[in-house]
């Protein structure tokens, strides 16, 4: 049965972020030729509205308010459930970023839900969808489907590939003017860690470094691969507690969980609580001084050797392959 989805979209400075279009793709294998509707919170947000058009929703509603600028759960429930009380869904999906792991409870419980979170896959069974999640961090993956009431998912970013973005699709976009209480939290400011370049969580190539690196300087081979591949840099834990680098660059159990499409490991172990974050990207390559190292086991290639003789030597390599 055909049926309405709504897709919540995020943006960050001033542009979509992509798992809004990995939902849209989500959404349009749950919806069974029905409607998808994304719906876009913020402020002056509504010049992005055609875009998710292009990339597959069939109609786009923006709330905006100058309370809306800053992402706060209380003020994006209000904004969202206005939406919901007018639309009346069959079907929800946000992406399974920091927003949406803390809305989307949120509005599971206003609007007295389930919800199913983390989906890496939509499969199909019987013409119904079937939601697929990894669980115990990654070791094995369960199959749930809803028989009843809405359906409610969070996708984990990198995972269902988007849409072809076709400029020629049509759609409409209009704005709904929600009314927006007063919310009980005020963020006054906000302070980026300086993360230059690519958002780890979406990024289609990371370069993680381990203890093994052994300074900060020591992330500088790895920044400069990073940036060549148009990629990201992660870490481990150990990385970060030596204080080589940030803790947002965390990937694990207590980290990012990260799914790109090249991982490629420097100088960490494969401690089970870094498996936990990274085990399922697509292809794996470990760089590692000891052969018997825990990485290799999950590695699609890997290198044996220091790393500081192997990375620039990658990086000579992939110089010659842009020239
Ligand atoms: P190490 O285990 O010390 O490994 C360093 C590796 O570098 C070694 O394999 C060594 O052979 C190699 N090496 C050294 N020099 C070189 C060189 N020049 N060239 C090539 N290789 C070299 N960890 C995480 O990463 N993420 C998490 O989210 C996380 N959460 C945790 C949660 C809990 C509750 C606990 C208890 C632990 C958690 N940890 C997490 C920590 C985890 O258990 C490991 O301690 C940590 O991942 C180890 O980091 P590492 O691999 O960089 O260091």
């Amino acid at each position: 049965m055909s049926k309405k989805i709504i897709v919540l979209a995020e943006s960050r400075e001033g542009a979509l972020r992509n798992v809004s279009f990995e939902a849209i793709a989500a959404g349009k294998k749950i919806a069974d030729g029905g409607e998808i509707v994304s719906v876009l919170i913020g402020d002056n947000v509504s010049e992005l509205g055609q875009e998710l058009v292009a990339y597959g929703a069939d109609r786009v509603i923006t709330v905006q308010s100058e309370k809306l600028k800053q992402y706060s759960s209380d003020g994006y429930a209000q904004g969202l459930l206005a939406v919901l009380d007018e639309e009346n869904p069959e079907g929800l999906v946000f992406g399974h970023t920091a927003l949406g792991k803390d809305l989307s409870p949120r509005i599971a419980s206003k609007l007295g839900s389930g919800l199913i979170s983390d989906v890496t896959s939509i499969e199909e069974d019987g013409g119904e969808p079937v939601f697929v999640r990894p669980i115990y961090s990654g070791k094995a993956f369960e199959k749930k489907v809803v028989t009843d009431g809405l359906i409610f998912i969070t996708i984990r970013p990198n995972n269902i590939d988007p849409l072809p973005k076709e400029e020629s699709r049509s759609g409409e976009v209009t704005s709904l003017d929600a009314d927006i209480k007063d919310l009980r939290t005020i963020i006054k400011d906000v302070v980026r860690k300086a993360t230059d370049g690519v958002d780890l969580s979406e990024a289609k190539v990371i370069v993680a470094g381990g203890r093994g690196v052994k300074s900060e300087e020591g992330f500088e081979p790895l920044k400069e691969l990073a940036d060549l591949l148009g990629g990201a840099v992660g870490a481990s834990r150990g990385a970060c507690d030596a204080e080589y680098c940030d803790y947002s660059l965390q990937i694990g159990q207590t980290g990012k969980v990260v799914t790109p499409d090249l991982y490629i490991a420097c100088g960490l172990s494969g401690a089970i609580q870094h498996m936990a974050g990274m085990s399922n990207s697509k292809v794996i390559v470990a760089i590692n001084k000891d052969p018997e190292a825990n990485i290799f086991k999950v590695a699609d290639y890997g290198i044996v050797g220091d790393l500081f003789d192997v990375v620039p030597l990658l990086i000579e390599e992939f110089k010659k392959i842009k020239a």
